[in-house]
């Protein structure tokens, strides 16, 4: 059975940082109910037949009008990510979703930690601002790696979010390389572990980045299924 899909129209075009893009789409015949975290597969017309599909996740909460926001970085030779570099405001993408299971851990109320790099950042700033909207008092750590200070995603957003909010911390980082990051956010970790014990990780980003620190919390004695993760490339 083939999936659903439908044509969205690209309302705006939005540089958020030199190598991070936002469009903001709006589906054409159905609105879209998704749960922060979740992602919507771009049909994209690369090559004639099959399309490429690639992923992206919301990074607004679902809204009355129905508009999607997506945010992905440029990759250097990345077919996909370089196709919708050139899209431009009127222009038509087509789509299907919502689609993934990196949501909000259920029942709420446990603490959360909450690890990315660059725009794994994304859905976990939808569920924050999910959050946020309903005033929900779960104590959060985010931890958000960007590979270069002038690339730190929504990064005065969530200075100001951890000056309003009472029990959101943010430790913004920066390190080059997926590597470098992992060993930055172990060692900022080691310390803060013990007392984060109840939090419940949420780690979002490449494989490259994802899987090891995966790896470095269940040898910190996490279980391996209380570890939520979202991660590709
Ligand atoms: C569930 C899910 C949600 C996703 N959400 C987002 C999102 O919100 N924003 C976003 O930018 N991307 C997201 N992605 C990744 C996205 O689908 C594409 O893989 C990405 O844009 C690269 O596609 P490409 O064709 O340009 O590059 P490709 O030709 O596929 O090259 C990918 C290679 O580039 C590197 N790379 C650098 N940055 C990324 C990146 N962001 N994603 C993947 N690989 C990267 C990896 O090493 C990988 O090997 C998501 C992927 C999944 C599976």
């Amino acid at each position: 059975m083939t999936e659903p899909t439908q044509p969205a129209t690209v309302l705006s075009v939005t540089d958020l940082t030199p190598n991070v893009r936002q469009l903001v789409l709006l589906p054409q015949r159905q609105k879209l109910d998704f749960l922060p975290g979740q992602w919507v597969s771009l049909k994209l017309p690369i090559s004639p037949h099959p399309p490429l599909n690639r992923a992206y996740s919301m990074a607004e909460p679902a809204s009355p009008s129905g508009e999607l926001t997506l945010v992905f970085d440029r990759v250097p030779q990345g077919s996909g990510s370089n196709y919708l570099y050139r899209l431009q405001a009127g222009d038509t993408v087509i789509l299907s979703g919502p689609h993934g299971k990196f949501v909000l851990p259920q029942p709420p109320g446990r603490a959360l930690l909450c690890i990315t790099r660059y725009t794994g950042l994304v859905p976990v700033r939808c569920m924050l601002k999910a959050l946020e909207a309903i005033r929900d008092p779960t104590p959060v750590l985010l931890v958000a790696v960007g590979p270069a200070e002038d690339e730190l995603l929504y990064h005065f957003e969530l200075l100001s979010l951890a000056v309003s909010r009472p029990g959101f911390q943010y430790l913004p980082l920066v390190a080059p390389t997926e590597e470098a990051a992992v060993a930055l956010v172990a060692d900022m970790l080691s310390p803060l572990l013990p007392q984060k014990s109840k939090a419940v990780p949420l780690l979002c980003g490449t494989k490259a980045f994802v899987h090891p620190l995966r790896q470095y919390l269940i040898e910190a004695g996490y279980q391996r299924k209380e570890i939520k993760i979202e991660s590709y490339g």
